[in-house]
């Protein structure tokens, strides 16, 4: 069981680390520019290979220990070195690659309301899926316990997608993702989530 320590306790997060998932140290990182506010979430889908799940492989690639030869899929993933701060399995596991108070390199070239460079004050979130397919009940839970904890530690404005982002080039989380679902899910308990925008479906 994840623990949950009590809002306003100062025991939930330490260095960025949330005591709520399972760390798991990646070393694609970065440090953020100095003073930089993180406002933002970004949402993502991953499977490796797309649309199998419930494997090791994508905890594999963001500590860059993938076997690339293990599937024709992943000879496009070599040389990577990619990581998002947390990955969210369709059992409702939760992973920690990164700390939030470092940058990961999850967006790549996007930009946001006119501000480019997303992965500078950004949190990026994979959710084990498939752009298209839908995701499971317990994964909109999980995701809006995350966001509330986030809420509470971070300036978090906005949650957006990856395809919000980088319209030209990223389609996840994709049509199967449902926002509408998720705004109900932050709703049932305020007001921790109140001023945080999430895109119209
Ligand atoms: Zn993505």
């Amino acid at each position: 069981m994840p623990s949950r320590a009590p809002p306003g306790s100062g025991t939930a997060w330490q260095h960025g680390w949330w005591r709520g998932a399972k760390p798991r140290a990646s070393p694609n990182l970065g440090a953020r520019p100095q003073g930089t506010a993180i406002t933002l979430v970004i949402l993502h889908s991953i499977s490796l290979p797309p649309g199998t799940y419930g494997g090791a492989d994508v905890e594999r690639l963001f500590t860059n220990t993938l076997d690339c030869d293990a599937h024709p899929f992943y000879d496009a993933l070599r040389g990577l070195e990619v990581s998002a701060h947390f990955f969210l399995r369709r059992d409702g596991e939760l992973l920690q690659f990164v700390s939030c108070d470092e940058r990961a390199w999850h967006a790549g070239r996007s930009q946001w309301r006119g501000r480019a460079g997303c992965n500078d004050w950004s949190i990026g979130i994979e959710l084990e899926g498939l752009e298209g397919q839908a995701f499971e009940p317990i994964q909109y839970r999980r995701l809006a316990e995350l966001l509330r904890a986030l809420a509470r530690h971070y300036p978090i404005a906005e949650v957006v997608g990856h395809e919000h982002v980088a319209p030209d080039r990223k389609r996840d989380p994709g049509p199967g993702f449902d926002w509408a679902r998720l705004a109900r899910t932050l709703r049932r308990r305020r007001p921790v989530l109140a001023p945080l925008a999430l895109p119209r479906p």
